[in-house]
């Protein structure tokens, strides 16, 4: 297909000199020495870049201290009469200057999965490194949220282990529920990657920078990857099971850890907070109650006995309360105060008269009630 809109190029700089914006006004001016000036082009072509342009000056004029430029390769909104799909074919047909074009569309299997069954709105085309992209909108269907029945599911975020369940499951695990064990090859991987990354940061050539830029890169890939999995499983269990989901909010906890520096590298990383923003889109869109919690204390508070202190971890990863001597381990032991603070939050914000909560915000209310003892 053609690049850029050299008409819409040529009517901006008429515009631009004859401050004249608006479309009746454009067309006037501008639709024969356009069709005159820029080869093949239209009435009905002539016509859309005239509204393009009138469209570009409308949201911009009063700041506009030169005429619009239309980048060769800016994005290209299309609507309904622009173009029109045949998901049976996976093909869609666009309207270009030069007349209309129906190009194949490929995707990741998830994305062409909601092209194909869900509604679709405008899109844009947009032109990145040598490929045209079509970025299209569509409309999700509204799920209400149903007030969970069993309580809520507590998921705790961790370094040694990177989500844990109140039920005791190691996620991305094989198998929901499953035993604690460490969750060995994500680790590794990432311990792996930064001994690499370190190696190539002391050598400092350039294709040693270039190395380290394309492992970022991959790195990325695999920790989002790696939170879409983690989301996916709480979210599927949480429904399975007629649960709410509950995290940690993560919103100052960088300030109050004392971690290692293997901690503190992780705990900056935007890993956790993506998983969080996965875990409520998700959530929601199945109609499954999301509540954040407040992070104090839930790796040294009994959830037997409401006994709260640092004693009750005598080592990394155990918990042995030495108050009621209920035993465990630490992550698991976490999630299950995650999963009580969840249920408590839950039922304070959903119950605003008797709690006295009114203002507080359903998915941000952290705070359990005080008579729980935490
Ligand atoms: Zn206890």
């Amino acid at each position: 297909m053609r690049n850029g809109d050299p008409a819409a190029s040529v009517i901006s700089r008429l515009a631009w000199q004859h401050r004249t914006f608006t479309v009746l006004e454009l067309h006037r001016l501008a639709y024969y020495p356009v069709r005159a000036q820029v080869a093949e082009l239209g009435a009905q072509a002539a016509v859309r870049a005239i509204a393009r342009v009138a469209g570009a000056y409308a949201n911009r004029r009063a700041t506009k201290k030169r005429a619009h430029i239309f980048r060769q390769h800016g994005a290209i909104p299309y609507d309904a009469r622009l173009m029109s799909w045949n998901r049976d074919a996976r093909a869609v047909s666009l309207w270009t200057p030069t007349g209309r074009v129906t190009v194949p569309y490929a995707g990741r299997p998830n994305d062409l999965k909601v092209v194909d069954t869900l509604p679709l709105g405008e899109a844009d085309l947009i032109y990145r490194r040598g490929v045209w992209l079509l970025q299209v909108t569509v409309t999700l269907p509204k799920s209400r949220t149903r007030e969970p029945i069993n309580g809520f599911m507590g998921v705790d975020q961790g370094v040694a282990n990177l989500a844990v369940t109140n039920d005791g499951a190691v996620l991305p695990g094989p198998a929901l529920p499953g035993p604690i064990q460490g969750n060995g090859h994500v680790r590794t991987l990432r311990e792996r990657r930064h001994r690499q990354r370190q190696r190539l940061q002391k050598k400092g050539t350039s294709a040693a920078r270039r190395v380290l830029r394309r492992l970022s890169g991959r790195e990325h890939r695999l920790m989002t990857d790696l939170n879409h999995q983690l989301s996916k499983l709480v979210v599927r269990e949480a429904e399975r099971t007629g649960r709410g989901i509950a995290l940690k909010d993560l919103q100052g906890i960088r300030g109050r850890a004392r971690a290692h520096r293997l901690q503190r590298r992780t705990l900056h990383s935007w890993a956790f907070a993506q998983m969080i923003e996965f875990t409520r889109y998700k959530a929601a869109r199945a109609g499954i109650a999301f509540i954040l919690v407040d992070p104090a204390y839930t790796s040294q508070a009994c959830p037997q006995c409401g006994c709260t202190t640092k004693a009750n971890r005598p080592a990394r990863g155990r918990f042995l309360c030495t108050r009621c001597g209920l035993a465990g381990h630490a992550d698991h032991i976490a999630a299950r105060n995650i999963a009580a603070r969840g249920a408590a939050g839950w039922a304070a914000v959903n119950q605003p008269h008797a709690t006295g909560l009114p203002s507080a915000r359903r998915d941000r209310e952290s705070k359990p009630p005080a008579s729980t003892g935490w």
